[in-house]
């Protein structure tokens, strides 16, 4: 049972459809600010609950990204390993089929686990709107040559991820050309990171993927473990570096830790184990709101995934805008720069870490006492 309050959700919708064995969920938290965005997930245990919950993380995502968006998720109850590629072909276009009278009025789609470019391709011809998804092909036009789609694979986030620590520093008076990094996983957000960070001449010593963390304190050459981890498929065949254990990466004597890759990454017991004086959440949950405090407490500055990792969702409004990458690269980097000045300058002035001061700008938006 999801429980409603002041924000949302507005609408909770289950579908089913017995001939393709659709399963779906769609939950519309809020739509104040304008159409609720958010991606399709498809697992197998994917629920109504999880979904509400991924679904008022996005309205604050927008809110607090100042998009004209409000939030929703969706999600579709099917294991793809057990799918061929026709049988989850089937799923996505009876899903935005059903979906139809939500999107994209209320509801506008985009990739989450499990579902890229390709299923948005799908999805949006199914519903009869290139309007009703984002994260398409960059091949997929509403006329040719213009208005085209803007998918993941461009590297938004990682993008804003690199802004973020950018304006992070500069809060902490610490200079880029002096400070160590390390950077947690090194997929879609943590490559593109790298390699911005990496051109404006930091010291990146360690990277990890799920193989392995590497760690050099005299740093690595990022365009090297770039170009072996896509050959041999993962950063630890890199070789000149200490290899260490996924997990090690944590506690490294490190100035910046970006994390990129998997949820709870720093646990409560964990938490004296972290050595940086920077934690920038490129993924989503890598630590809770207490253990946030916690770091808080220790002059830990954490700049939040709501924040730091938004460059995918203002990504996507540049892309539902109709408007090319060029346009979508300068409007991650301000709005990046200024929602996390903002939300620093906010958590300084009320003592506070910046995830209360993000939440307490999302909320006073949505709730239209801010404009
Ligand atoms: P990805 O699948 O492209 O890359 C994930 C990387 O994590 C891979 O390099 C993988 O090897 C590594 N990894 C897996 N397990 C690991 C472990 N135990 N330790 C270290 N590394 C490990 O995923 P992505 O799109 O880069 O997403 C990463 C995170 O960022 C996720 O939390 C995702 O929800 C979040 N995120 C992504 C986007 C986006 O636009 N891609 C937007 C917002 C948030």
């Amino acid at each position: 049972m999801v429980k409603k309050d002041s924000i949302g959700p507005e609408k909770t919708i289950k579908v089913e459809d017995k001939e393709t064995g659709l399963i779906g969920f769609l939950v519309i938290d809020n739509t104040i600010r304008g159409p609720g965005k958010g991606g399709i997930r498809m697992t197998p245990t994917v629920s109504m609950e999880e979904v509400a919950r991924l679904a008022r993380a996005m309205t604050f995502k927008t809110a607090i990204a100042d998009l004209p968006f409000g939030g929703a998720k969706a999600g579709i109850k099917a294991d793809p390993k057990t799918l061929t590629k026709e049988q989850k072909k089937l799923l996505v276009e009876s899903f935005a089929k059903k979906l139809k009278p939500y999107s994209p009025k209320e509801y506008i789609a985009a990739p989450d686990i499990n579902m890229g470019e390709q299923e948005m391709e799908w999805y949006v011809k199914a519903n009869g709107s290139l309007k009703s998804a984002t994260g398409k092909p960059s091949n997929l036009c509403i006329r040719p040559g213009e208005e085209c789609g803007i998918p993941h694979e461009f590297g938004s986030t990682g993008f804003g991820v690199y802004h973020t620590t950018l304006i992070a520093l500069k809060h902490l008076n610490l200079d880029i050309k002096k400070v160590t990094i390390a950077i947690e996983g090194l997929g879609n957000v943590g490559s593109f990171a790298a390699e911005y960070l990496y051109k404006d001449k930091a010291k990146i010593v360690s990277v990890s993927d799920s193989k392995g963390t590497i760690y050099n304190e005299k740093g690595l050459d990022i365009k090297e473990v770039l170009r072996i981890k896509k050959e041999k498929g993962s950063v630890i065949y890199y070789e000149n570096a200490k290899k260490l254990g996924t997990k090690e990466i944590i506690s490294l004597p490190v100035d910046v830790l970006i994390t990129a890759a998997i949820p709870d990454l720093i646990k409560e017991e964990e938490v004296d184990k972290v050595k940086a004086r920077l934690i920038v959440e490129g993924s989503n949950i890598p630590t809770t709101p207490k253990i946030e405090e916690i770091f808080h407490k220790k002059g830990i500055l954490v700049i939040p995934d709501i924040i730091a990792n938004a460059g995918g969702v203002i990504s996507s409004y540049v892309e539902h805008l109709g408007q090319t990458p060029e346009e979508m690269f300068a409007l991650v980097r301000k709005k990046i720069r200024d929602n996390v000045s903002l939300v620093l300058e906010e958590a300084k002035k009320l003592n506070i870490k910046p995830r209360d001061a993000a939440l307490i700008i999302a909320k006073e938006r949505i709730l239209g006492k801010k404009s």
